[in-house]
This record gives C-alpha cells, sequence and structure tokens, in this order.
C-alpha cells in the first residue's frame, strides 16, 4: 500500500527535507529521504544516478510524451542562524508559513511536484518523470549531466523554482570570465628590471567598456549586461611590480550565447584598443572555472556559464499551460505569462538542449536566499491542486 498523495503529506515531507541541510556538494542524506519518498509513493524506477540526482517516474494510463517535474536538492548556506527569527532549519508551520532554508527554494516545491506526480500515477495520458538535481545554486552540473547522459528524454519539463502562480518562460543567463594581463616581476625601485602587468590595465578596461557599452537587447528578457567586478593584483605587495593582474567579469547573457562567442567579443574589442601587446606583456580572455565535487565523487573543473533560455509565449505548451493553470481565484483567466529573473536549470534543458520548459510553483521570490524564507501554505495547497491539470494538459498539447 502506498503513501497517500495528500497536500498535508507533502507539507510534512518539506518539512523534513527542511531540516536535512544540503549545500551544494553535500546533497547525499536529502537526496536519500528523496528517494525513500519516492519508494513510498509508489512511483517506478526509482534511482539516484552516479552524479547524486534522484529520479523517479510515475507512469501515466497512456502513451502521451512524458512531462518532467524538476526541483534541486541543494539549498544556499543559512548564514547566522541568530539572524533568523525561526531557526533555518526547523521546518516549521507558523503563522501560516512554511519556514526555513529551502523552504520555498527549494524544497516545498520538490515535495509538491513530487506529490502531484504520484497522485497522477496510472492516470495521467502519459509518464510522469520527477527528477531531482545537484548543484543548481552553483550552475546546474547535476541537470547538465542528467541531460547529457540521456537517462531521460522529456518532451517538455516544468521546473519548481518560485513562479508566484504564474508560468514562466525563461531568464537570463551568466557566465563569469576573467581578463589575464601578465609581465615580469621586479622590485619597484628598479622597474627597468621588470615588466608592469598593470600597463594593460587601462586600456583593457577601456577595452571592457566598449563591450559593456555594445551588449544586445531581448524584448521580453531585458539587456544583456557585462560588468567587471574584481581586479585583483598579484604579488600581493606594494613595493614588487606586479607581475600578474585578473579581472573578473560578471556577465548577465541571453539565449543562444556561447563561450566562444563571449570571449570572441572581449578579445575583439582588446584587439581594438590595444593592437600590439608591447613585449614582455601578455593579455588571456578565459572562461572562469570553479572545482566541483558531486557527493558522489564525481569531480569537474566547471566552467562558470549557466544558459539563459527563452520559449515563446505562444508557444502550444505554454499556452496550455497558463490555460490549465489559471490565476489564483480567477482560474478561469489564464496565469500570467513572465520571464524569471534569476537563473534555473532551465537553462540546461531548454537553452542547450531545446526541450521545451516552462516554470510553475508557489513562493515569492523576495523570500529566496534569505533569513526571512518561507512558502505561504494556503499557496502551495492552491499550487499543489494545479499540477495535476497542468500536467494532463501538457501531455495533451504534445501530443
Ligand atoms: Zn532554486
Amino acid at each position: 500500500m502506498s503513501k497517500a498523495p495528500t497536500f498535508e503529506n507533502a507539507l510534512a515531507f518539506a518539512a523534513d527535507l527542511i531540516r536535512i541541510p544540503s549545500l551544494s556538494g553535500s546533497e547525499q542524506a536529502v537526496a536519500e529521504r528523496v528517494r525513500e519518498e519516492m519508494d513510498a509513493l509508489g512511483l517506478s524506477d526509482v534511482r539516484i544516478d552516479d552524479t547524486g540526482n534522484v529520479i523517479g517516474v510515475a507512469r501515466g494510463g497512456g502513451d502521451a510524451p512524458a512531462v518532467m517535474l524538476s526541483c534541486h536538492l541543494d539549498v544556499v548556506a543559512e548564514g547566522d542562524p541568530a539572524e533568523w527569527e525561526v531557526p533555518p532549519f526547523s521546518g516549521e508551520v507558523r503563522d501560516g508559513f512554511l519556514h526555513g532554508r529551502g523552504a520555498m527554494d527549494i524544497k516545498g516545491p520538490l515535495a509538491l511536484q513530487t506529490y502531484a506526480a504520484a497522485s497522477l500515477i496510472g492516470e495521467a495520458p502519459g509518464d510522469v518523470i520527477v527528477a531531482h538535481t545537484v548543484y543548481e545554486e552553483r550552475g546546474g552540473l547535476g541537470m547538465r549531466r542528467l541531460v547529457e547522459s540521456g537517462a531521460v528524454r522529456p518532451a517538455a519539463v516544468v521546473i519548481g523554482e518560485s513562479t508566484h502562480g504564474d508560468i514562466c518562460i525563461g531568464h537570463r543567463g551568466r557566465a563569469e570570465l576573467e581578463v589575464v594581463l601578465t609581465g615580469v616581476a621586479g622590485h619597484a625601485s628598479a622597474p627597468q628590471r621588470a615588466r608592469n602587468a598593470l600597463d594593460l590595465l587601462a586600456p583593457v578596461m577601456s577595452a571592457l567598456a566598449d563591450v559593456s557599452a555594445d551588449q544586445p537587447d531581448d524584448p521580453i528578457l531585458g539587456r544583456s549586461t557585462m560588468v567587471p567586478t574584481m581586479v585583483e593584483v598579484l604579488p600581493e605587495t606594494r613595493n614588487v611590480i606586479p607581475d600578474r593582474v585578473v579581472i573578473a567579469l560578471d556577465w548577465r547573457i541571453l539565449p543562444g550565447d556561447d563561450d566562444a562567442g563571449l570571449l570572441g567579443r572581449v578579445r575583439d574589442a582588446i584587439a581594438k584598443r590595444l593592437p600590439v601587446v608591447p613585449e614582455g606583456l601578455g593579455v588571456e580572455v578565459r572562461m572562469a572555472e570553479e572545482h566541483q565535487v558531486t557527493w558522489t565523487g564525481r569531480a569537474e573543473d566547471r566552467n562558470l556559464l549557466t544558459p539563459g533560455f527563452l520559449m515563446a509565449p505562444d508557444h502550444p505548451v505554454i499556452r496550455a499551460a497558463a490555460a490549465a493553470v489559471g490565476k489564483r481565484g480567477k482560474e478561469a483567466e489564464p496565469a500570467s505569462v513572465r520571464p524569471w529573473t534569476f537563473a534555473t536549470d532551465g537553462g540546461w534543458t531548454c537553452g542547450v538542449h531545446g526541450i521545451p520548459s516552462l516554470g510553475f510553483a508557489p513562493g515569492e521570490e523576495r523570500y529566496a536566499h534569505t533569513n526571512t524564507e518561507r512558502l505561504d501554505v494556503e499557496e502551495a495547497r492552491w499550487a499543489f491542486g494545479r499540477y495535476p491539470d497542468l500536467i494532463v494538459a501538457m501531455q495533451n498539447a504534445l501530443r
């Protein structure tokens, strides 16, 4: 006998998940807890892949295309627990809100999605895949590997990042680049024996300003932005001529931007301002990297680019989804359709792999990553009630 897929049980499951801290790279305990719940709910093919993602399937009653529901297993750090009104790992329901780190980003929606899928076992027109990923908060290594592995092949994806009941259709992406200036270090009292890497800073900063001023605009997602955010000078000594300067760039990119394109734009702009690099000095433009290790022990030097994506507001799946969900309290009217301001795993599923993706979840964005993180219980109950219609409508639109 499987556990009943009721809202009350889903809420209790969400509270359990909040009590298990799960920073990126340390999601093991929460992954095992999610697997246990999927088994209890009667999902099929429940497993954890070698990246540490948890996957299960609610078998449908027909052969309509599969829809995948996805949240992430990791959360951001809680900061100083003393700054929280309600302890960050309590999972307490107080004053109509579920409180704690992950309440709305994203353990609450994770529980709702998992339970909504379970409520459709044997009922949906096709399979409902449930896949909760690792490392979303640090660029989405889990989702990238899940889709690349071919272990799941959904026809569409619902991301459970907060939308406050709207249908979200995309977002800008983010890339981090570095411009590295090199020279020859030497004693500051004898500059003739050294080559100062800082000599290149002025022309390179001008070139970066040229790139910033020439950013494309998207009518829905807004303008792409590129900002130098940090300059590191090495060695960090005031009486040594530096041989290394690293300028960090934060670039909020549009769908379709990739490493080669971004690197090319910076290199071209630098070549215009600095056609000849003086002897003994050097300029390198590269993607920033971060060493990431999943809880299952898979390591990677990950290039820091999280893609953006955008679905057409009149795409049949988006129209079907907005109509099926409806506006809260006025369900005959379609839900509002808009982009998110933050990035999600949809950049991988849709931006890179072209799988139609959208977001639907309760929760207000302003509480995410804060020490007042919370999920309105009545809004969560409403969203849980809309999920089955959403999934069925998407599957019918995909036939
Ligand atoms: Zn999130």
